[in-house]
C-alpha cells in the first residue's frame, strides 16, 4: 500500500506531493515541509484530520 498526498489539496497553491508507504513517515515527511515551506510548526489536531481526509491510497 502506498499513501499518497498533494500538499495543494491543503494548502492552495502548494505544488509539493509526498508518497511513502508508511503512513507514519508520510505525515513526518508533511510535517517538515509545512514547517520549512508554510511556516507551520505546529501540526494541530484541525490539520491532522485535514490531512487524514485528502491522504489516498494506491495498492503498490
Ligand atoms: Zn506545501
Amino acid at each position: 500500500m502506498i499513501f499518497k498526498l498533494a500538499c495543494g489539496d491543503v494548502m492552495p497553491g502548494c505544488s509539493a506531493r509526498f508518497e511513502n508507504t508508511n503512513r507514519a513517515h508520510l505525515m513526518n515527511d508533511i510535517a517538515q515541509h509545512a514547517a520549512t515551506h508554510h511556516g507551520i510548526t505546529t501540526i494541530t489536531p484541525d490539520i491532522t484530520a485535514a490531512l487524514d481526509n485528502h491522504i489516498q491510497t494506491a495498492a503498490s
